[in-house]
């Protein structure tokens, strides 16, 4: 059996075990390949990588708040995960751990429009928003990042390359861009918190509804068991919606491609966590 799982804290209620058993399934590999979550905490996620490829795991998805941690146990680290400082795949392997990191090309993948030569803005200054940026230069767009914090967005624009959009009390000129990617957590359902008032996530994210246009592709890589406020406004208005779902699936398609060498059934998989949302 070859063995695989997504690796976190908390991780239980992740869609990655659903989607990729359900391909596995697709596929007729379901007798040879397994998915599951374990929860591991920071200070046992070393330890319980080394378990995992004792036990003959064949690799693992790493999510919160492990990114940074499978970068540095591995063995063996590919330009994306090196440049952006987080690796969300492990393949265990004879030679050791090799890191990936899939939520780069995941995003490219999932863009309807290609990305170079295009205006892109992205929000958000923390480790997805590296992925991103690093992603959107590599493609050939013109990024600019905007972030709460604006020293973050500095520093990551230092590091990585881009644009920094700073605002004293203004909205962000989104009309400007062809594509808009949030990456921050604005829009993220938190548990017990009481209903969110009608447009406090566009505030936050200094947004303004009548500025979407059909020109607009909308990348929300929040996602949760409603549509965001962002993907319903950006609709709304007018522009294509990628949302955080879609993203889930094409860097767990990437994930899947490294480990398997089989192509990735998107529609199963697509299928697979949207049943598991209604
Ligand atoms: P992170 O490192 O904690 O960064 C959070 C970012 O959100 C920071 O830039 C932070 O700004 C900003 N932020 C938080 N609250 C804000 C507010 N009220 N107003 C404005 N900005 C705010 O998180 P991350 O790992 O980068 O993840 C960001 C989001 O992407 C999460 O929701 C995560 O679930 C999602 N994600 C989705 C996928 C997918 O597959 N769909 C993959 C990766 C991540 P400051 O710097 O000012 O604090």
């Amino acid at each position: 059996m070859n063995r695989l799982a997504v690796l976190g804290q908390p991780i239980a209620h992740s869609l990655s075990p659903v989607m990729h058993t359900a391909a596995f399934e697709a596929l007729g590999m379901s007798g040879d390949w397994s998915y599951e979550a374990i929860e591991l905490s920071p200070e046992g996620f070393a330890a319980g990588v080394g378990e995992l490829r004792a036990g003959g795991y064949r690799g693992a998805n790493v999510t919160v708040p492990h990114k940074r941690a499978a970068l540095e146990l591995a063995d063996e680290v590919s330009a994306a995960a090196d440049a952006i400082g987080a690796a969300n795949t492990l393949s265990f392997g004879p030679a050791g751990v090799r890191a990936d990191n899939t939520d780069a090309p995941g995003l490219i993948a999932a863009l309807p429009i290609p990305p170079a030569g295009r205006r892109t803005l992205v929000l958000g200054a923390g480790g997805a928003a590296r992925a991103v940026v690093w992603a959107l230069l590599g493609a050939g767009a013109d990024v600019a990042v905007h972030n709460r914090t604006a020293s973050r967005a500095q520093e990551l624009v230092d590091e990585l390359g881009g644009a920094v959009i700073e605002l004293t009390d203004s909205f962000l000129p989104i009309g400007k861009f062809d594509i808009l990617v949030n990456a921050t957590s604005v829009g993220l359902a938190r548990p017990g918190a009481s209903a969110r008032v009608v447009g406090a996530d566009l505030k936050e994210l200094r947004i303004e509804a009548d500025e979407f246009s059909d020109r607009l592709v909308v990348v929300d890589l929040v996602y949760g068991t409603e549509p965001t406020e962002l993907s319903l406004a950006g609709s709304r208005g007018g522009a294509t919606i990628v949302d955080g779902l879609e993203i889930l699936v094409r860097q767990g398609a990437e994930s899947f491609r490294i480990w398997t060498g089989m192509e990735p059934p998107l529609e199963v998989m697509r299928r697979a966590i949207r049943d598991q949302q209604e």
